[in-house]
């Protein structure tokens, strides 16, 4: 799978990306990531992308041109790979293990644009961008941070990626709970001790512990994940 970054701060972003699993993946080519400087695709030559907005306000806006420009340069480097282009932005959908899953599955690259100041001309928005992104209800300073965490997310899911390729299959929100908690050793530290049921070698035994303690856990933590999941299974209880 292929990702493509449109960004004022390519190497920001590269560093990021360079580093444990989601570097591993790069260099062994499981996934490929390519940092686009908005900057060059400038339509004067100091470089500037950002202007003021209309109608007044506060801040700086990244102007339509460069961006719609960039995007379809860098679309035009590979026209036969299905793409999705998707903008970082707190005003798109929230980003969820779900829709990360589906992104891997349906397209063989993502073109990442990241905002920064104040946001970006809508224009570029209508005419270059497939779906806007959040990846929480707060405003960060620039859409790098954002772009990684849909790297690592989606990346996560593709196949070579993780040494476990089915860890993603188990883990918090795969199957709309979080996770049951988990143990190494030591078997006992500070006085707290290792469930005994987890080492017991009973392994239907252990399976129901963990359904219970992740269906307890995401009761006390999240209830809304509960009440979703109990909408589509008709009120049933206990994992899928
Ligand atoms: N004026 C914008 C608003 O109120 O919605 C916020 C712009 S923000 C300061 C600058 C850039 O950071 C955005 O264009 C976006 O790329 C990125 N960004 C900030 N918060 C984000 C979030 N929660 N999810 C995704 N991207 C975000």
């Amino acid at each position: 799978m292929r990702f493509d970054i449109i960004t004022l701060f390519p190497a920001l972003v590269d560093y990021v990306l360079s580093e444990s699993i989601i570097g591993r993946a790069r260099r062994s080519g499981a996934i490929e990531v390519r940092m686009h400087n908005l900057r060059d695709f400038s339509e004067n030559r100091t470089g500037r992308v950002d202007d003021t907005p209309y109608g007044g306000g506060k801040g700086m806006l990244i102007a339509a041109p460069p961006v719609v420009k960039a995007v379809e340069a860098v679309k035009g480097e590979a026209p036969d790979v299905p793409t999705r282009v998707i903008c970082l932005s707190p005003k798109g959908a929230l980003l969820t293990q779900k829709r990360a899953a589906e992104l891997s599955e349906g397209y063989g690259r993502l073109i990442l644009l990241c905002g920064h100041y104040e946001g970006i001309d809508e224009r570029a928005l209508e005419l270059a961008v497939d779906e806007e992104i959040s990846i929480g209800d707060y405003v960060l300073t620039g859409g790098e941070i954002p772009a990684c965490i849909l790297v690592d997310a989606v990346a996560r899911t593709v196949p070579g990626v993780l040494s476990a390729p089915e860890c993603h299959l188990v883990e918090s929100f795969s199957d709309g709970l979080l996770e049951y908690p988990q143990y190494t050793r030591p078997y006992e530290f500070r006085g707290l001790k290792v469930p005994d049921i987890l080492l017991s070698g009973d392994h239907a035994a252990v399976d129901r512990w963990r359904a219970e303690a992740a269906l307890r856990l995401t009761e006390e933590r999240r209830p809304d994940l509960t009440e979703r999941r109990k909408r589509k299974t008709g009120g049933e209880k206990g994992r899928d």
